[in-house]
This record gives C-alpha cells, structure tokens and sequence, in this order.
C-alpha cells in the first residue's frame, strides 16, 4: 500500500512533541519524531510504499500540507497527535480527504483510550483511532486494509462500521515487546540538524527508546502501572552506532520513563559504548533509588551528561502520599553521587501534592538547600486526566465531573475546587525555591564546575540566561 506518515506542522510556530505519553508543546526542543520512524521501519519490513514528511521538524504549515496532498495520492495516511490541541492537529483529516476521500486516516494519541467516542464523533474525517501502542496495531492493521477485512477483527482501535456507529477494540491480540521492533527508519530523515534538545547548539539531536513503559504507582503520573519492557544493550549501542556514523548525531536523549529500571543493561551498554568510541552525548530520567555511584560514574564515561530525577518533594509525608515509593534519604543519596560522578542533575519536584503544608514545603526548601541540583524543574499539581491524582479529585469533589472532554484534558491547578493545599501561595514557594539556588554563591560554583566539566553545555548555558527561555508544558 501507499502510506504516507507525517509528523504534524508546529502550533502556532511553536515546536510540538508527539510520543506516547508525552504530547506537549516544546519550544525549547524539537524532536524527531521516533514512534512514527518505528512504525515506517514495521511498515516497510512489509514491503509497503512508504513516504514521510516531518512538518514540525522543517516548520512546514498547513498550507504547504495542503497542496502537498492535492498533488499526491495514498492509500493512507498515519500520523500522532496531540489531543490537547485535536481542532488545531486534526485538520489534517479534512486536508486529505479534501484531496482524495478515498485515503484512510489513522491517528494515534495518548488519551485516545480514554475519549475515543468524542474524538471520533467530533472529527468525522478520522477514520481509525490507534487506542493501544501503536507498534502492536499497525501491522495487522494495514494488512486488513490492504485486505479489505474486517477491523473488529484489530484489537487497540476505535473506528466507524459501515453503519457509522463508533466501535472499539479495547483489547490488544498482542502486545509487541520493544526488544523486537526494528530500528527507526532514520533513512527517510534527510538530516538531524532539524532537531535539537534544550538549545538549539545542542544538535544534532535523536530522540531514543531504551525501554519503555513504568511498574511503578506514582499517584499523580499518567503512566504509572504500564508494561515494562526493554531493549538489549547490543540493539541499543548498534542505534547509536548508526546514529553517530550514518547522520552524524552528537545528542540524544534516552525517552525511557526510567532509563536506569534495568542495571545489568546499563552497565553493559556503557561498556559497550566505550568499546565502540561512540561520542554521542546523551541525557536521561531516572528514580533516586536505582542509581548507584559505580553505574553512575559509568554513565559518565559512556557520555551521560545530564540526568532528570523526579524527586517531587523533600518531605517523606508527601512522598508516601504520592505514593512515590521513595525515601527522602534515598534522594539526598542518589544527588551525592551523581554530583561525585560529574553529571548535572535535574531535580524535579511538584507542589501541592495530598497533605502539603507549610511545614512541608519548608522540608522541601531544607532539601533544595541540602542538594543544590544544577537545574530545578518545579510544577504544581495538576489534574492530569488519567492519573490516580484525578479519581481521588473526583471521590473528594475537587474536581468538576461534568465538564467537557476538552476541559478534562486542558485541567489546570486552577481547576481544583476547595483542594486544602491550595490555600498554600505555591506561586511565591516556588519563587523561594529558584531564589533559595540564585541567591546562594555555592551553587553558582557547584554550577561552573559542572559546566566546566561538561563542555557542551556551557554555551547552550548562557544562551539561556541570556534569553531566559521558558517553556509550555501540556501535560
Ligand atoms: S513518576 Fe516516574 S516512576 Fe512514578 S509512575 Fe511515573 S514514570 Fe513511573
């Protein structure tokens, strides 16, 4: 068949990220956009005429879309989108069927399991709506098509019958493990110089999974409780072997929602890595309590240069809240030795968490003055749709059950209603936290060692204080 995947023009020239979980926009990042790449690579082992245009990546909008598809034909087309923005990403539906009603829609996005119903009743030119990971739909799914067989026979979708109602397969038939994907069809990337991480001298820039999915049961997280599976340490190095020799990739960031889950790996990728003089430097998330100094300073010597801790509290009541399953002790623990083994630390915390008071957040304060972590990230809860957070909003009336499916998706901290933390100013705290860093002369030298000992950010440093860049998260 004739397929078409397309990486869905920027929002209001503001770069957007489509992978999984995370449907945000980035202006301070553009990603190639890997979960499409994967699906090509899945697609062509299948002899399927492939083509792909990356919109976000070249800034092309929709009027160069659309007399892109008067110009072409396809059999289908398959792109990823953000529901947050569905008016302004699903336009896309009625540019190709304007062009050729004929060719078949399929979108994949992150909250499709939950409004599949609203989605594909309010945007009649979306044919089939990937519910489930795509990676375990989109083969049986073509095949069908090509077939011309029968779609309740595809488990992970939604779509129309023939009579225009709305059905859906909840259930996968099989879920694909990530160790036997193929490789990302990076051939039909012309260059990497298009994507960037942080600043736009950090290129050229992939986006990788390692592994994918999370077994753990942080209340506020929308993918808390998900499969875990993960690649070999060889698949791994061989992607970024290719990377750097085929396209000239210097960064990348492991998309992993725990990169480090799976220490045996790690350590055998870093060696690995160094056995095979790969120079790519890269960046990670991980949990405090699954990194050790020794893995750590591995890391390092493999090109780690930067790692996202999702601390979110210096206070243990609030972490056995979240149920984070983490120890304050563990934290400080994880950011000493990742201090001693010379890679910036990201700390990321979330205010107003169940139980959050002042004498909590002041044991907050005690640990940010404790750790002084390079780069703090701080957001405030929010009703993130999906996440346990939002049953216990609803079970205690914080939250508002009868607004739309676009409010739901859009929630905001504001949308809480009589949510005891909210009586906290976590506007001023957060205020407090960044000045608790700015004002203290030992992290400005704990900062330019850092830097110093990780050369490629001291530019993309000072470009952002210089431009105080800020970014607008969706999720
Ligand atoms: S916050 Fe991190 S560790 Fe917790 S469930 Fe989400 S991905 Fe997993």
């Amino acid at each position: 068949m004739k397929i078409l995947l397309i990486n869905l023009p920027r929002y209001n020239g503001i770069s957007v990220t489509r992978e999984g979980r995370c449907e945000l926009l980035a202006p301070y990042r553009i990603d190639p956009p890997a979960t499409l790449l994967i699906i090509a690579s899945i697609l062509r082992e299948k002899n399927h005429d492939i083509e792909f245009i990356d919109a976000n990546g070249l800034n092309l909008d929709y009027s160069y879309v659309n007399k892109f598809f008067k110009k072409r034909f396809f059999d289908v087309v398959i792109f990823t989108f953000a529901a947050k923005i569905s008016d302004y990403e699903l336009k896309i539906c009625e540019i190709v069927k304007g062009a050729n009603p004929e060719c078949i829609t399929i979108g994949y996005s992150w909250y499709g399991k939950y409004f599949y119903q609203e989605i594909l009743s309010e945007y009649p030119n979306l044919d089939i709506l990937m519910i489930e990971d795509p990676f375990s739909i989109i083969e049986d799914l073509i095949t069908t098509i090509e077939n011309k067989g029968e779609l309740n026979n595809i488990g992970g979708i939604s779509y129309r019958n023939s009579n225009k109602n709305i059905k859906i397969n909840r259930e996968l038939k099989k879920r694909v493990k990530i160790e036997d994907l193929p490789l990302p069809a990076y051939d039909l990337v012309k260059s990497f110089q298009n994507y960037h991480i942080f600043s736009p001298l950090l290129r050229p820039y992939a986006l990788v999974y390692a592994g994918k999915g999370c077994p753990y049961s942080c209340q506020y997280c929308l993918v808390a409780n998900t499969k875990y599976s993960s690649r070999t340490a060889d698949s791994i190095v061989k992607e970024l072997k290719y990377l750097q020799n085929e396209k000239c990739v210097k960064y990348v960031w492991f998309f992993d929602e725990i990169f480090t889950l799976n220490r045996k790996k790690i350590i055998e990728m870093c060696v690995k890595i160094k056995k095979e003089k790969i120079k790519i430097k890269w960046f990670c998330d991980s949990r405090v309590e699954l990194v050790d100094l020794k893995m750590l300073k591995m890391m390092k010597k493999a090109g780690c240069i930067g790692i996202s801790y999702g601390v979110e509290s210096g206070s243990q009541k609030i972490l056995n809240s979240m149920n984070k399953g983490t120890k304050v002790s563990q934290a400080m623990q994880a950011l000493q030795w990742t201090r001693k083994a010379r890679i910036p630390i990201q700390l990321n915390l979330l205010l107003g968490y169940v139980g959050e008071n002042e004498e909590t957040l002041k044991e907050t304060e005690i640990f940010v003055k404790n750790t002084l972590p390079e780069i703090l990230q701080i957001s405030k809860i929010s009703p993130m749709f999906g996440s346990e957070f939002v049953k216990l909003c609803l079970k205690n009336q914080w939250i508002d059950d009868r607004s739309s499916w676009k409010e739901k998706l859009n929630a905001s901290p504001s949308d809480l209603k009589n949510y005891p933390p909210l009586s906290l100013d976590l506007d001023k705290e957060i205020k407090k936290l960044r000045k608790i860093l700015r004002f203290n002369p030992k992290w400005w030298i704990i900062t330019l060692f850092t830097l110093l000992r990780n050369k490629d950010l001291i530019l993309p440093v000072v470009g952002a204080f210089l431009k105080h860049s800020s970014s607008i998260n969706l999720i």
